[in-house]
């Protein structure tokens, strides 16, 4: 047992609770041998975990009797450098999450599993000194002579891959081990070596506004500086990375560069790999685990050049930071949506702040939030407006659908332009963000609609599959053949999803690919890569797809962009609606005329007169993102104001809502306690989507017009929230600058 002496470890455990454990150390360790951010093994209920060592102390409350040791320390030194321990400190106190969970989310699966921080071991066969084939011991033995005789060949030894290749028997491997004549190495597997010049491939001439832009940031090397890049798709934002990364690896410093979606890395990664003699290290959920710790190992140590990865890959840890891009900025898939809220870009800027490099956010549709922050001073402002190289920018035409019949969703202007796109020989892309047939099956008898059992919502018909299917909690059933209500067979599918737009299609367009590109099609490894061969043959054909078009590619082809509906982001109740609605047709309409045709983007509507998509269409992005913010300002709401979202759910109705009272009550006491000004609590009320995957939901929104004064009620009222009665039956979480109100 501990005695009174024992020095007590304070560890970071992988648990939500908002505190740190303490226990004692390891049997035969010494303190000296102790360093903070070192992993060990503890005993935690009845599970072992790994922890993160914080600090020492001397004393504790927990009884000795209930002072538990840790089995094992797993580090001598911490395998998270210092900058990166005190980001995810910073972390888990603005987004008032467990510091131990936090570290979860920071470390790879394997270090938090307790594997080493080493990268992989690989083991090489050698020959022994004074070996020889003709050694008489091989005389009767001509399979061990001629294995010999081929690693002989290899001074470098030969390794486990190679053995495969080289076709090398392991039985006369092993025998010739049992004579002493080969011996087995480990080692480290090699990183490897750049060599000559940076450049593998030569760089454009910059046009005078990317010479600028590289200009203005390459002057704040060495040190912090937010840039915010805003330039309209094509106009050669990446040329800018790439020339500014170049002179990052000159410096003899690394690049981290986040993008938004898998789909991308590939993609950006070639292009990347074709500019640089470096060695770049790609980061995202599809890496397996093996991989993305022998990346991220290689970021820490400087043996990889440049970082790029998808939004946890922000927590990579670098030897020698020079610079962070974050592309694509706007892009909401930067904020996670579970467990630890984050959002990488606005942790790129604190951690650019931390390392003191500078960080480049760049977007065609820079969200309203950084928008602020530059117009606001914090970020330098830098614009391209043009598109690099012949490219002309799209022409917008909205097409007012009012009354007019729709066929799977298109009307029959757009099916005439469509037509006349096709027979000049050119490619359409048709944008619609709702996957499947249709959105309902209907009975015309009764009115029965496909309701999900689990959720407040719909079930979405899919065609090919037979299937209605939820596309909020999963729950899918076979189709029924006849109403579950009435009987009658006379179920009719209403509005269209890709699926029924790609049906029609085809039969509109017999003579030409009709490629459909949302995440049924492409789940199949390869599918996706099939899919875009086809469209850069350059051939005439219709890409219709969800927002998976939307992002990042390049279809030089493409003369027309239809956008089927944009009229959800006019009506919804969601005060983010408009703003995602005018990024999603600005990032489609930029898909178009990328070459030398122009391109011409038809946006269906109903709402063709109004202020914000006239705005966008005729004036542009800027002008629509300057009247929408002036409206939040009026409204009170971000950036103008800041929120947190406390959200709950439970089986039984009215038991998330409880909990909720319970918290509301808790901060309004805070409130009144320490005089917090300025800070509102809207609720509980019920979630938008009351129902889902089973659980009630309701929630609370926390409203601060300064964030620092939202911030100290959180720290006090957060730790609060897990003592709550039915904070354990209840399952909850706290948003910190939620994007999503549901
Ligand atoms: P963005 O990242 O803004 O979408 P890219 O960097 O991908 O733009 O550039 C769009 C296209 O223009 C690419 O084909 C790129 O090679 C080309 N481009 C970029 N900069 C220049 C330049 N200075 N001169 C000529 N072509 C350029
Ligand atoms: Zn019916
Ligand atoms: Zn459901």
């Amino acid at each position: 047992m501990p005695d009174s002496r024992t020095p007590i470890l304070r560890l970071a455990l992988p648990s939500p609770l908002r505190r740190l454990f303490d226990y004692a150390p390891p049997a035969g360790v010494s303190l000296s041998t102790l360093q903070p951010g070192a992993r060990l093994r503890v005993p935690f209920g009845r599970r072992e975990v790994v922890g993160v060592l914080v600090e020492t102390a001397d004393r504790t409350d927990v009884p000795p009797d209930k002072l538990k040791r840790a089995t094992e320390l797993l580090d001598r030194s911490s395998p998270l450098p210092a900058a990166l321990f005190q980001l995810s400190l910073w972390t888990a106190q603005y987004y008032q999450h467990s510091l131990g969970d936090t570290l979860s989310w920071a470390l790879p699966t394997l270090l938090r599993q307790g594997e080493p921080a080493e990268a992989r071991q690989e083991r090489y066969w050698h020959v022994s000194e004074n070996a020889s084939v003709e050694d008489a011991r091989l005389a009767r033995a001509p399979r061990q002579r001629e294995t010999l005789k081929a690693l002989l060949q290899h001074s470098h030894g030969v390794s486990h891959e190679l053995l495969s290749k080289l076709q090398l028997n392991r039985d006369s491997l092993e025998q010739l081990r049992q004579k002493g004549l080969v011996y087995q190495q480990v080692r480290r597997s090699k990183p490897l070596e750049r060599h000559g010049t940076w450049l593998a491939q030569p760089e454009l001439p910059l046009n005078p506004e990317q010479r600028s832009a590289t200009e203005a940031i390459r002057a704040s090397f060495g040190d912090f500086s937010a840039f915010l890049l805003a330039g309209v798709t094509g106009s050669g934002k990446t040329e800018v990375y790439l020339q500014l990364i170049r002179e990052t690896l000159e410096a003899g410093k690394q690049a981290l560069v986040l993008i938004p979606e898998i789909n991308l890395g590939p993609q950006t990664h070639e292009r990347f790999a074709r500019r640089f003699n470096a060695r770049i290290a790609l980061l995202h959920s599809n890496v397996n685990d093996r991989d993305r710790l022998d990346a991220w190992l290689a970021a820490r140590d400087g043996e990889a050049d440049i970082v790029i990865g998808t939004r946890s890959a922000l927590f990579t840890p670098l030897k020698r930071p020079g610079i962070i891009i974050v592309d694509e900025e706007h892009d909401s898939s930067y904020k996670q949506q579970e467990g630890l809220r984050y959002h990488a870009r606005d942790l790129a800027v604190v951690r650019a702040r931390m390392e003191n490099v500078p960080v480049l956010l760049g977007s065609a549709t820079p969200s309203l939030e950084s928008l602020h922050n530059a117009y606001a001073g914090r970020y330098a402002l830098l614009r391209l407006t043009q598109r690099a190289g012949n490219a002309k920018p799209p022409r917008y035409l909205r097409l007012d659908i009012k009354s007019r019949p729709l066929d799977a969703g298109i009307s029959m202007p757009l099916q005439q332009a469509m037509a006349q796109t096709l027979e000049a020989g050119q490619q359409v892309l048709v944008f619609l963000n709702r996957r499947g047939f249709a959105p309902t099956l209907l009975c015309h008898d009764c009115g029965w609609t496909s309701q999900c059992p689990r959720c407040d919502a719909r079930m979405t018909l899919h065609q090919r599959s037979n299937e209605l299917r939820c596309h909020h909690c999963g729950h899918a059933e076979t189709r029924p053949h006849a109403c579950p209500k009435c009987e009658h067979v006379d179920l009719r599918p209403v509005g269209a999803g890709t699926e029924r737009a790609e049906e029609r299609l085809e039969t509109l367009f017999p003579n030409f690919p009709i490629l459909r590109i949302d995440r049924d099609s492409t789940a199949r490894k390869g599918a996706m890569d099939k899919l875009f061969a086809t469209v850069n043959k350059g051939e005439p054909c219709v890409l219709v797809g969800t927002q998976m078009l939307a992002k990042g590619h390049h279809f030089p082809r493409v003369t027309l962009v239809a956008i089927l509906d944009a009229d959800g982001g006019l009506f919804s109740a969601d005060f983010r609606a408009s703003e995602r609605m005018a990024q999603m047709i600005v990032q489609v309409a930029g898909r178009a005329g990328r070459a030398e045709e122009p391109g011409k983007v038809i946006i269906q509507t109903h709402l063709a007169d109004h202020p914000l998509l006239v705005q966008l269409t005729e004036q542009g992005y800027f002008a629509f993102a300057e009247q929408a913010l002036s409206e939040r300002r009026a409204a009170g709401l971000p950036p103008f104001a800041h929120l947190a979202l406390l959200r709950a759910e439970a089986h039984k109705p009215g038991q998330a809502e409880a909990f909720l009272q319970a918290a509301c009550d808790e901060a309004e006491q805070l409130q009144a306690e320490y005089g917090f000004e300025g800070l509102e609590l809207l609720g509980p009320v019920p979630a938008p989507m009351e129902r889902r995957a089973g659980r009630y939901r309701a929630q609370l929104l926390m409203q601060g017009s300064a964030r620092s004064t939202l911030h100290k009620l959180m720290g006090r009222w957060a730790p609060l929230l897990d003592q709550l009665p039915g904070s354990r039956t209840v399952r909850w979480s706290l948003d910190v600058d939620p994007i999503d109100l549901y």
